[in-house]
């Protein structure tokens, strides 16, 4: 214990120099000229511990005693430190060269959305100033009125993608991922390639499907002419001829709800303006299932006249097609009920039906294009298998989603569910 020998010097010191003043006559001034002496060194000791805390870079005072106990100490933990942030600073180092050697943009904000750093992909595809823009604003730099609307949401599930605004329109995908207290991580990719294949894919189902639509026309046409008159036909011709138009109408159909969703898809980043009064349109749509369903008609449970901002011919499709559906896998007479009322920050419209109900083992593949339950069931009912998807993509249009809770056997209930109206 270095300090407890430090304590016996200083006393022994002391001692050693009382009793020479004993010797000499006057005890205690020489008891006082040793503590005095004694003072003098430590003060010395402390003021040059003092100036290498000051300035720790050189290398420690070779200081005596409990003195040099503490320097060794203070050394030590000193030494430690600076290694420990070695090691974080090569961390830190490794993941920035990883961060800014990848081909995606990294951009960290801060606070209030200011921008901290970001890597070269970053700079080209934003068009951010590096090291210049440090501090401002991303959305100042960024000016694209989603990205700064998105942002300022505090919901980032579903990426989004918006086209840059310079001379070579790009389209970027943006992720926000929030860390630490309020920092922001935003990774950006150039998707520009992924959305022209899916809207050369749009266009080819597009354009083959009006392409289809005049020779089909015709076929049916002369179906007709010749399904209206069986008589004049020869015995064995009349069964195919009825297949045949009834294939024929099938393909019509099939035809017009991919002309149908490929114009939806088309407008599904347009904003809708006008306000569509849903409890109207079920008015209108209940008078179109008397007419379809004459023995049992649609029930209304009205609770609310809220609006939505939409387009009306796209959501009368969507909520059509859930209930010809509610209707199509019900047996005769069961009941079809459409709710629309307010839930909280949301308006729920439901369309709840008795029927045969669906395994929840295909719930997440049911509004896929052309998947089918179960096939027999749906040629049967004549579906072409497009009406979930329609009703998926215009629920996208006007920022709602489809919720489906359904139990085989039991029945279904299918809801649109509407983001609060301000
Ligand atoms: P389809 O034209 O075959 O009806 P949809 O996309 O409208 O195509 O529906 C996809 C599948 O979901 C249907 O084939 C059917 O099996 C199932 N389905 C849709 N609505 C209901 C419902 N109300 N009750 C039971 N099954 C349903």
């Amino acid at each position: 214990m270095e300090w407890l020998a430090s304590v016996f010097r200083l006393i022994g010191t002391v001692l050693l120099a009382a009793l020479a003043g004993f010797y000499f006559g006057n005890p205690l001034a020489w008891a006082l000229v040793a503590a005095v002496l004694l003072l003098v060194f430590w003060s010395l000791q402390l003021w040059r511990l003092r100036k290498w805390l000051a300035d720790s870079s050189g290398s420690p005072p070779d200081l005596f005693g409990v003195w040099g106990d503490i320097v060794a100490n203070i050394y030590k933990r000193q030494r430690k430190a600076i290694a420990t942030e070695e090691r974080l600073q090569s961390t830190v180092d490794y993941l920035l060269d990883s961060f800014a050697a990848m081909r995606d943009g990294v951009v960290i904000l801060e606070g209030q959305g200011a921008l901290r750093w970001c890597n070269e992909a970053a700079q080209r595809l934003l068009a951010l100033r590096y090291p210049d823009d440090i501090g401002q604003a991303i959305s100042n730099i960024v000016r694209v009125p989603e990205f700064a609307e998105y942002l300022s949401t505090a919901d980032y599930s579903v990426p989004l993608v918006f086209e840059t605004t310079g001379e070579i329109k790009h389209h970027l995908q943006l992720v926000v991922t929030q860390f630490a207290e309020g920092d922001t991580l935003l990774f950006v990719r150039d998707v520009t390639d992924v959305v022209r294949t899916e809207s050369i894919r749009r266009d080819f189902v597009g354009n083959v499907s009006h392409e289809l639509r005049t020779p089909l026309t015709v076929i049916s046409g002369y179906l007709g002419t010749f399904m209206a008159d069986p008589d004049s036909l020869p015995a064995p011709y009349v069964r195919a001829i009825e297949q045949m138009a009834g294939q024929a109408a099938r393909m019509e159909n099939l035809l017009k709800d991919l002309l149908w969703l490929s114009r939806i898809e088309s407008t599904e980043r347009q904003d809708k303006d006008d306000k569509v009064d849903i409890a109207a349109l079920l008015d209108e749509l209940k008078e179109e299932v008397a007419n379809t369903h004459p023995g049992n008609p649609l029930q209304l449970d009205i609770q609310c006249r809220t609006k939505i901002p939409g387009d009306y011919r796209e959501l009368y499709s969507a909520v059509s097609n859930l209930v010809f559906n509610a209707f199509k896998y019900s047996s005769e007479g069961e009941p079809v009920v459409a709710s629309w009322r307010e839930d909280g920050d949301v308006a729920r419209l439901d369309i709840v039906d008795t029927g045969i109900g669906i395994d929840a083992s295909h719930f997440n593949r049911l509004t896929e294009r052309f998947y089918r339950v179960d096939d027999s069931r749906s040629s049967a009912t004549g579906g072409t298998g497009l009406g979930l998807a329609i009703v998926k993509h215009v629920a996208a249009a006007h920022g709602a989603h489809l919720e489906i809770d359904s139990k085989l056997g039991k029945g279904s209930t299918f809801s649109l569910v509407f983001p609060e109206q301000n």
